[in-house]
């Protein structure tokens, strides 16, 4: 029995305390339009309390709602500051690192809080598809000699190719911060320029079948399957046989070879795994196709054609 009076009782008191409210909070409603503000109060263990108040510093309010800092405890904002309607002060310890949280509105710190969004900025991912410009080679032809003309004549005019690279970009805050390639389609094939190079002395003036015009294509000789053919020192091969090679080497079998300008004279190639050097230059020698200087004219019917991979030696 004073078990169940003492809990009417509490419920008595609960109702009281929710009627005061209620008229408290509709005074608070009808005097918003004078001088009352909307304050947050956040304690330092995280309890949130909203407060309507006319007072203008946080000191006034802090005292108004009974709530007394230690010595540890400090505000944010300080104090001493006065409040507009919507301010949130918080109670922390004199440790805590003010941050940004309640200065938010504070326009200084509206700039660290859009610097720390930023960092967490998601991250887009795009495919990107581009056309990319594919320069054309230069490539040389040494011309027999015969003539005096010692000027350069364009064969053909090169034309650039075009290639699309597709890539996979990421970007933070429409900043491009990372860009990959996953692959690359040939859309046009640069076409090479073609330069006849009158010389009037060349080591390797191609002569009979060498001379005949063969189409010419360039590539980056890595591993990339070349015409081998071979040359002998005879005036069949060089139309001369003084055994010094365009570089001005001796013709050395198992070392000199003829190739395309492409090879600048000292070019270290692997051919089909042995070394050999580019010495020597010839008429009919460019584009993919390789001389290798052997000893003796039958050596070189006897290698005939063969197609090798060819790859530089850096
Ligand atoms: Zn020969």
């Amino acid at each position: 029995m004073k078990n169940q009076e003492k809990a009417s009782i509490s419920i008595m008191k609960i109702l009281c305390v929710s009627i005061i409210l209620i008229l408290i909070s509709g005074i608070g409603v009808m005097a918003v339009n004078t001088n009352l503000k909307d304050i947050k109060i956040i304690l330092q263990n995280g309890y949130e309390m909203t407060v309507l108040t006319s007072k203008a510093t946080i000191n006034e309010i802090l005292d108004e709602n009974n709530i007394i800092l230690n010595e540890n405890q400090k505000t944010i904002p300080e104090e001493t500051e006065e409040v507009k309607a919507g301010t949130i002060i918080k109670i922390v310890d004199k440790s805590y690192n003010e941050v940004q949280i309640a200065k938010v509105s504070e326009q200084g710190a509206e700039t660290t809080l859009e610097e720390l969004l930023n960092n967490y900025a998601p991250i887009t991912e795009k495919i990107v598809v581009e056309q990319v410009e594919i320069p054309y080679e230069t490539i040389t032809k040494n011309s027999t000699g015969t003539n005096d003309d010692t000027e350069n004549k364009v064969l053909q005019n090169g034309e650039n190719g075009i290639k699309e690279v597709t890539y996979k970009v990421k970007y933070q805050n429409e900043v491009e911060i990372e860009k990959i390639q996953l692959s690359e389609k040939v859309i046009k094939e640069p076409v090479n320029k073609i330069v006849q190079v009158n010389k009037k002395i060349t080591s390797r003036a191609g002569t009979t079948s060498r001379t005949t015009p063969s189409t010419v294509t360039t590539s980056s000789a890595n591993g990339q399957i070349y015409k081998i053919t071979a040359y002998c020192p005879c005036s069949k091969c060089c139309g001369k046989s003084n055994g010094i090679t365009a570089m001005g080497t001796r013709a050395t079998a198992g070392r000199t070879v003829a190739a395309s300008s492409k090879f600048t004279f000292g070019t270290k190639l692997n051919i089909n795994g042995r070394t050999y050097v580019v010495e020597d230059r010839g008429g009919a020698i460019n584009g993919n196709k390789i001389d290798i200087f052997v000893n003796s004219h039958a050596e070189a019917l006897a290698w005939g054609v063969r197609y090798l991979p060819v790859s530089v030696i850096n």
